[in-house]
């Protein structure tokens, strides 16, 4: 026969911490720090399974829950002694509400539950306090009729306010029993005529409607709202406690508090919370009155002049302070608790593990360690890999003085200081002079990279969390704000305005990427900690993954922070990136544009020693760890000139006239680029540039290991195949280009070939195609683009109200989509490893970084993923989480 009620109380339970499915947290909790022999008020909790029931059985109960639940109640009546309606010495009870998650939008609870207007009598004796009775009376009738029979709660707080206006007093600690009293009647009346029927007296009538508006409350839009935000599913159910009240109104001796068992900003292991003397559970939380601190250090840094519990009730405070102890042994975590003294007695009201912000979840998780309290699997379990994105970044001072401007979306995060530039080049410019710069545009598009790249921030006014602005300041790591929709930006005037404040060109903003938030003047800035606690955390992360960790670095300054964040190798070398600077992309362009071969090979001599130069120094700092270099990728005409002065300027490389130029330029105008005439389409039509490439890259590595002695593999990676003649045809090239440069220098390097999946073609054909690669890496964004037809850049328009909708759970380019996307690289994968056993895989897109698609690859059995620098630790954090998950 299924048990629809578990007792708790007395040093004993029927329930376990372990029950949290069937009782709720709040219920499994209780239950377990009641077995543990502490001070809880007895009571009893009603199974999530009555809910499933209740919804079920349109809105009924099981035949024997009644009879449970008066058994119950009688067990908690005998543990007080008090007996629940009875007019001399009446029982009274809280009913709380309790899923199996923590979840706002649930049935408030309702405390005091039993009096009426006799049973307020026999309080008033009992206690020798009638004023207590009163109050308490007034605030069942209150928070029933509000969260019960829907009376809205301002109502009776007017009543108040006219009362103690008629009296002449502020505060309600001013009013006295009688004044309770009158405003009991008053809001009974006030109920009545609000209903049209009197507030309940009979006190099973009242046990009865609580409980049924907990259940009632499990289906109620805003509870529906967050459970489909959070995931919780429908069917969990919620639980119903039924708890012996204790009181902390009852005078000097009493109060009501909460706590945490560390401080959850920051980690520190130090109790930290807040009390109120003689009040009751909400009025902490409520704001009514000011709650004192907890403990006198914490009275004492804050400078409070009203005494800390430590000092004002030292007796209880020093059980509390056992009781701490106890339980987060027991847990095993921070513990969030509340508790009531009344009388000078303690009760234990809740435990659960508490919310913490990322630098406490990392500080908490290694501290424990440490004292032995949890292993270091526990630990690397215990930290969000997202969060730690916090955690890589310059924050805002948080005792800094802040003048906020204007808000935006927390586009990338980290806070950053500099003076106001509108333009890309000056941007550069004052880099280059050493100045920290703030690029401010309208929006970004491809040709500002150079100037987000040379600012500390980025602040734009249009554009989502996935506009060119964030995508490259998330992958650069810079800090970001965009869409800061009151923002009006006239670059060629050199101001800003919002509001009607005006902010000019060289005038110093602060912009924080995690809060979206952007202020006038500059703000002082923390600067992250990695060692320490974050090194620790993440040596015991790299100890349990199997997956590598690769990075996306295009400069040597990437390069050496991905290394720094613990990058295995470089996963991603985009060569094009390299183009766009200083000098050299008048060479780039003189390259697109050259009227025939002799044309592109004079330009493509020109550019053979950069290219040559920035491996070098990849190599070096890479220090023999494998490398990934992509060959020439984007369609041409990302490249092109656009203003007058940019085409004079190849003009003049060239010796031909700007006329001739754009004539060529508007040859090349393609209508759809992203599927046009880019990827290995290049180097198939030119294949001139691929073999440059190619060079730069066997004479780099010939140089490097001539200089140092370390050896150097790299990895040539051909973008966008579709077919495997084309890799076949591609790797040839390459092949004798490296024949060609081992002879002239009478030296050789190993290498490998390999190939990009980034069409769903290429997935299907990857049997074929892995015969001629040595290794595949998945190009995500490339092949979400490909599978789903959805551009990128344009999703913008639709993609939020596509999730919004619940078309896709999540947007697919930030994680991967596991049924289609996801579906092709695994079946890539496998029918690569059918060919080549030991294929070498890998993955190169946004979501190399994110949690979720590491998890995924680890599933599906590649090497390494490779994404932006300032995600590495997240990566290897998730892949450590991946592989302990099994
Ligand atoms: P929530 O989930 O919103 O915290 P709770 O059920 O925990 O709701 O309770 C709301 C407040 O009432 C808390 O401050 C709690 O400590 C207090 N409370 C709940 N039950 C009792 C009780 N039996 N005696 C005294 N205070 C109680
Ligand atoms: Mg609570
Ligand atoms: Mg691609």
């Amino acid at each position: 026969m299924t048990k629809w009620v578990y007792s708790f109380g007395d040093g004993a339970a029927e329930g376990r911490a372990d029950m949290k499915n069937l009782l709720g947290g709040k219920g499994a909790n209780l239950a377990e720090m009641a077995s543990l022999g502490l001070p809880v008020p007895p009571g009893l909790t009603i199974t999530t399974e009555v809910c499933t029931y209740y919804y079920d059985n349109g809105h009924s109960y099981p035949a024997e829950l009644e009879g449970e639940l008066d058994a119950a109640i009688a067990q908690i009546e005998a543990s007080v002694g008090a007996k629940f309606g009875d007019a001399s010495n009446p029982l009274l009870v809280s009913v709380r509400s309790g899923a199996r998650v923590s979840m706002p939008g649930m049935m408030d609870t309702v405390l005091n539950l039993g009096l009426n207007d006799e049973t307020v009598q026999g309080l008033a004796a009992n206690s020798e306090n009638p004023r207590f009775a009163w109050d308490s009376y007034r605030r069942f009738i209150q928070m029933y009729s509000d969260v019960v029979l829907g009376v809205d709660h301002y109502h009776f707080e007017e009543l108040i306010d006219i009362h103690k206006e008629e009296k002449g007093v502020d505060l309600d600690t001013d009013l006295d029993a009688d004044d309770w009293k009158e405003l009991a009647a008053a809001f009974k009346a006030k109920t009545e005529e609000e209903l049209g029927k009197p507030f309940p007296q009979d006190v099973k009538e009242q046990l009865w409607g609580a409980i049924n508006a907990v259940f009632g409350s499990w289906r109620i839009e805003r509870a529906k709202v967050y459970r489909k935000l959070n995931n919780i599913p429908e069917e969990w159910g919620t639980a119903v406690n039924v708890q012996a009240m204790v009181f902390g109104n009852m005078g000097e001796t009493s109060a009501t508090g909460v706590a945490f068992t560390r401080d959850p900003s920051d980690g520190t292991n130090e109790y930290y919370g807040e009390y109120l003397i003689n009040a009751q559970g909400e009025d902490v939380v409520a704001g009514i009155r000011t709650p004192q601190n907890l403990t006198k250090k914490a009275r004492v840094d804050a400078g409070n002049d009203k005494p800390s519990m430590e000092e004002s009730m030292p007796e209880v405070y020093g059980q509390l302070a056992d009781v701490f102890e106890k339980l987060e042994k027991h847990y095993r975590d921070m513990q969030d608790i509340e508790f009531t003294v009344q009388r000078g007695k303690l009760w234990m009201l809740q435990t659960r593990s508490g919310k913490r912000t990322a630098k406490a979840a990392l500080k908490i998780a290694v501290e424990m360690v440490e004292e032995g309290l949890i292993d270091e699997k526990t630990a690397v379990m215990r930290v969000e890999p997202a969060s730690l994105d916090q955690l890589l970044h310059p924050t805002l001072d948080p005792d800094a003085p802040r003048d906020i401007y204007t808000r935006g979306l927390p586009a990338s995060p980290g806070a950053a200081s500099g003076k106001v530039v509108f333009d890309s080049d000056e941007a550069e410019a004052m880099a280059k002079n050493g100045e920290d710069v703030i690029l401010c545009r309208v929006e970004t598009s491809p040709e500002d990279i150079h100037g987000m790249h040379a600012a500390r921030g980025i602040l734009t006014a249009r554009g989502g969390m996935t506009s060119h602005a964030a995508v490259v300041a998330r992958g650069m790591g810079r800090a970001c704000v965009s869409g800061a929709g009151q923002l009006r930006i006239d670059g060629k005037a050199g101001v800003m305005t919002c509001m009607g404040r005006e902010i000019k060109a060289g005038d110093i903003i602060t912009i924080d990427g995690g809060s979206g938030e952007v202020m006038v003047g500059e703000v002082k800035t923390l600067q992250p900690e990695l060692s320490g606690d974050f090194a620790k955390l993440m040596t015991w992360a790299d100890a349990h993954r199997t997956l590598k960790v690769r990075t996306n670095a295009d400069t040597p300054n990437d390069t050496s922070t991905a290394r720094e964040f613990g990058a295995e190798g470089i996963g991603l070398c985009r060569t094009e990136h390299m183009f766009f600077e200083g000098e050299r992309i008048v060479a780039v362009r003189q390259m697109i544009l050259a009227e025939d071969l002799r044309g592109r090979k004079e330009a493509l001599a020109k550019l053979l020693p950069m290219q040559r130069g920035d491996f070098v120094e990849i190599f070096k700092i890479m220090h023999g760890l494998p490398v990934t270099i992509r060959l020439l990728d984007p369609p041409l005409h990302e490249f092109m000139p656009r203003e007058e002065n940019e085409f004079a300027d190849v003009a003049d490389a060239m010796g031909v006239d700007a006329a001739v130029l754009k004539r060529r330029a508007s040859d090349l105008h393609e209508f759809n680029p992203m599927l046009g005439h880019r990827g290995c389409r290049l180097g198939i039509t030119y294949p001139e540039i691929y073999e440059m490439q190619a060079r730069a890259i066997f004479e780099a590595a010939i140089e490097v290991e001539g200089d140092t002695g370390e050896t150097v593999v790299p990895e040539i990676m051909i973008p966008l195949v579709a077919t495997e003649k084309e890799l076949a045809m591609l790797r040839e090239r390459v092949e004798a280009v490296a024949g060609e440069v081992f002879a002239e220098k009478g030296k050789s390097v190993d290498y490998l070939v390999g190939t990009m999946i980034e069409l769903p073609r290429a997935a299907l054909q990857a049997a074929k195609i892995a015969s001629s690669a040595d290794f595949f890496s998945f190009g995500t964004n490339d092949l979400t683009q490909t599978a789903i037809g959805i551009s990128r850049d344009d999703a913008g328009r639709f993609l939020d109200e596509y999730v919004k909708k619940d078309i896709f759970a999540q947007d697919p380019f930030v994680s991967i989509d596991q049924d289609g996307v996801g579906e092709l690289v695994k079946l890539g994968a496998e029918r690569g490893r059918s060919t080549k056993e030991n294929l070498k895989l890998g993955i190169c897109g946004e979501h190399g970084g994110d949690p979720a698609s590491v998890e995924f690859c680890h599933g599906v059995g590649l090497d390494y993923v490779s994404c932006s620098p300032f995600r590495v630790p997240i990566a290897r954090l998730a892949a450590a989480q991946a592989a302990l998950k099994g």
